[in-house]
């Protein structure tokens, strides 16, 4: 008999996580290993950032906030939703959390019952089936083809949403594939969405700086405002500031779904770091050309990788707008190769082989797929891709 709960029993342990870990575990005995598989910017947080947190120390900065965020913090969000995306929200309905993943984690924990169905589009992010399952409902993964650029379409969503939908999750610009929703494309699933009116919206908007399509980024309530009283907002400042570490995410949403996410909280983590919550007062409210600067950088990379990995004879990337992943198809070369048998075998492959570290896209609902970080420096990106190019083309 399992020692463990039925609930964690059923959930997988993070892709992205285990892979990294695996990587981190290989270089520490001293193999080679050039590793793109964590999502996390490579660069140091800001120092004007870095000194907000080291003067909060100073001023004795040291306890435990009000479970929802300290004031300062509500008041530099409320100001970013307004100067970035044209939302107004009021102090209630903000909640800080321990990262962005913790503001999703409270939100599934908030508002499904069991037998609760939540819409993920596949290509997703790991952690959402599992995050669906700890709270105790049901992932329906509603695949968005390559024909499609990997986003899912009004009518497919029609089709799929029934009466036990309770959610859905969209994610723009998305990790895995960099695609993002235009404001058309938004308002169309909004058409559907509003004709049910049980069903929420989760709108994962943590890469939006990473940003370089044609045209302002859009979030889905810019699109489809009539949908405001059930669509929660989330962000946060590991990726836009690269502060990942610091562990600061949050979301914007209607008071009730916000008061009962914050009583989740309060029984659960508290608060997020006072320290770390000051620091991304001064991320907020400080300069923004930061992020300017490396949304650059990752824009030279993106364009970088995405030429060398179409390249590579077999593989195929598709271009994308944002975020810092690169998304291939092996599948060309997976079919040339009898000892290859999909993409978790080939990633293990690639690491024995390469010395390459890349997630499979099985983990996020994408088989045939490899995702690749290029949150990494451009020489060891060049490195990465003469290794995979080497190994690929071997006879
Ligand atoms: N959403 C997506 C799509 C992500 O890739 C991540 C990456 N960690 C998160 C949420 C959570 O970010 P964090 O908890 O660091 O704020
Ligand atoms: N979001 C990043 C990734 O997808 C960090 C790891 C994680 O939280 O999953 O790699």
């Amino acid at each position: 008999m399992t020692r463990i709960s039925h609930r964690v029993d059923q959930i997988k342990p993070s892709a992205t996580i285990m892979v990294g870990m695996q990587a981190m575990q290989l270089k520490a005995q001293g193999k080679d290993i050039v590793s793109l598989d964590f999502g996390e910017p490579d660069f140091d947080t800001p120092e004007h950032i870095r000194e907000a947190a080291i003067a909060a120390i100073r001023e004795g900065k040291t306890r435990y906030t009000q479970v929802d965020g300290t004031p300062e913090l509500k008041q530099a969000i409320i100001e970013k939703f307004h100067r970035d995306n044209q939302l107004n929200f009021e102090p209630k309905q903000i909640l800080i959390s321990n990262g962005a993943k913790q503001s999703l984690f409270n939100l599934m924990v908030a508002l499904l019952n069991h037998g609760d169905e939540v819409i993920v589009p596949a290509p997703y992010w790991v952690s959402y089936p599992d995050m669906v399952k700890l709270a105790d409902a049901e992932p329906a993964i509603l695949v968005g083809t390559a024909e499609h650029d990997y986003k899912i379409t009004a009518r497919e969503l029609h089709n799929t949403l029934n009466e036990n939908t309770r959610l859905i999750i969209l994610n723009s610009p998305s990790n895995p594939t960099g695609k993002v929703y235009t404001e058309n494309e938004y308002r169309e699933l909004g058409e559907v969405l509003i004709e049910h009116p049980k069903v929420f919206i989760a709108c994962d908007d943590i890469y939006e700086h990473i940003y370089w399509g044609n045209g302002s980024y859009c979030t889905f309530l810019n699109a489809c405002p009539n949908l405001t009283d059930r669509t929660v907002v989330i962000n946060g400042v590991s990726k836009a500031y690269a502060m990942t570490g610091w562990r600061i995410g949050y979301l914007a949403g209607p008071e009730d779904l916000v008061a009962a996410m914050g009583k989740v909280q309060g029984q659960s983590t508290s608060c997020a770091s006072s320290v770390s919550q000051a620091a991304a007062v001064a991320a907020l409210n400080g300069p923004q050309d930061c992020v300017e600067q490396m949304r650059n950088e990752f824009k030279r990379r993106y364009q970088y990788i995405h030429g060398a990995l179409n390249d590579i004879p077999g593989v195929e990337c598709p271009d994308c707008d944002g975020a810092f992943y690169a998304f291939p198809t092996f599948q060309g070369f997976l079919d040339s190769r009898d000892d290859i048998k999909d993409d978790v075998e080939l990633a293990s492959w690639l690491l024995e082989e390469a010395g390459v570290s890349t997630v499979p896209g099985s983990a996020f609902g994408a088989p045939g797929h490899l995702r690749l970080s290029y949150a990494a420096s451009m020489d060891y990106l060049e490195e990465a891709i003469s290794r995979i190019r080497k190994a690929i083309t071997a006879k």
